[in-house]
């Protein structure tokens, strides 16, 4: 059923709009109505007051989430208008919904050195703060300062410093319920021709080991402590497995790909079937580090 009772908003509404054609896995279905606030007091004005039983889901970049086939019911908020950047002497302050690869290079062109180790990953700035986005050796919670957030219950604005977080590998540890609108990021002056061959290096090495351009959310499983998840998934023989139209990437045995016609209900077996023969084979239970969303 349409949510009704609407606040009059200066965004845009999109009703039962098909989550498949923004997700990276492309598998998904509709959400009931997905608001993309024009600003941040839009947002804020929004959440103060929208129907008090209307539930309200988070989604970035959506190129870490497994969208369930039933799709969301509520409404699903995107911050893709919330994307300003502004430098200051050794700080920036970045909009959630700016995505990292036009920030890096928009950092690139101030001479500014920030996230550009982390230039591959197709997230956007809530994302990456929400994942605590990272590559070996470096994470986002490394520069960040504080994020400036807005509570879903009621719309009432909230800073977090970097110590108020409890952060973690591949988890930021922003409290539930709790909408990330920005980031404040420690930078140093670097030159824009250092950040550029340091991306270009990066972007190389990606295309040699990854399925870049190909319907995927990147990592599935996090990395067990002292060991690689996709060491451990070639040990126990599933480097080629697929269900149906998902299947495990010949280029990278830790990314699942959709082959063209998978649902979420094959990702969702294949996850699965890779955790039980992995266990099986090594002992160790592998944790997602892809979020399932629609699915309870
Ligand atoms: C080819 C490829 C390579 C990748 N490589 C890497 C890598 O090297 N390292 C890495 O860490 N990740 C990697 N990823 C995964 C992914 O890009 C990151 O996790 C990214 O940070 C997710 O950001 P997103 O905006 O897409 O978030 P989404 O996938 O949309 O959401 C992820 C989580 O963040 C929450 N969230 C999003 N925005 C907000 C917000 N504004 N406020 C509060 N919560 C929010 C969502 O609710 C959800 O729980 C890769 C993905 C792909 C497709």
């Amino acid at each position: 059923m349409l949510p009704k009772n609407l606040p009059i908003v200066d965004g845009i509404y999109e009703f039962k709009f098909p989550l498949h054609n923004l997700a990276f896995f492309k598998v998904g279905g509709f959400c009931d109505v997905l608001f993309t606030p024009a600003d941040e007091n839009d947002l804020v004005n929004f959440l103060s007051r929208k129907p008090a039983d209307l539930p309200i889901t988070i989604l970035g970049n959506m190129s870490n989430v497994l969208i369930s086939d039933a799709g969301i019911r509520g409404c699903v908020l995107r911050l893709s208008q919330l994307r300003d950047i502004r430098f200051f002497d050794e700080y920036v302050e970045v909009g959630a919904g700016a995505t990292l690869p036009a920030f890096i290079n928009r950092c690139m062109q101030e001479s500014v050195s920030c996230l550009e180790k982390l230039f591959c990953i197709p997230g956007c700035i809530g994302g990456a703060v929400s994942m605590n986005a990272g590559i070996p050796g470096f994470e986002v919670s490394e520069v960040l300062l504080s994020v400036s957030a807005v509570s879903i219950a009621d719309g009432k604005k909230q800073i977090f410093s970097r110590e108020d977080l409890h952060v973690s590998y591949r988890n930021g540890g922003i409290p539930p319920g709790v909408v990330v609108t920005s980031a404040k990021l420690r930078t140093v002056a670097k030159s824009c021709d250092e950040i550029y061959a340091e991306i270009r290096d990066i972007s190389e090495r990606r295309k040699m080991t990854q399925p870049i351009g190909m319907p995927t959310c990147g990592s599935t499983f996090k990395n067990p402590p002292g060991r690689k998840a996709w060491q451990l998934i070639k040990e126990a023989g599933c480097d080629s497995l697929s269900v149906g139209g998902a299947r495990v990437s010949e280029k990278h045995c830790n990314f699942l790909i959709n082959s063209g016609n998978a649902t979420a209900a094959d990702f969702v077996e294949l996850i699965n079937k890779i955790k039980a023969r992995v266990l099986e084979k090594t002992g160790i239970l592998l944790q997602e580090e892809i979020r399932r969303m629609g699915f309870d």
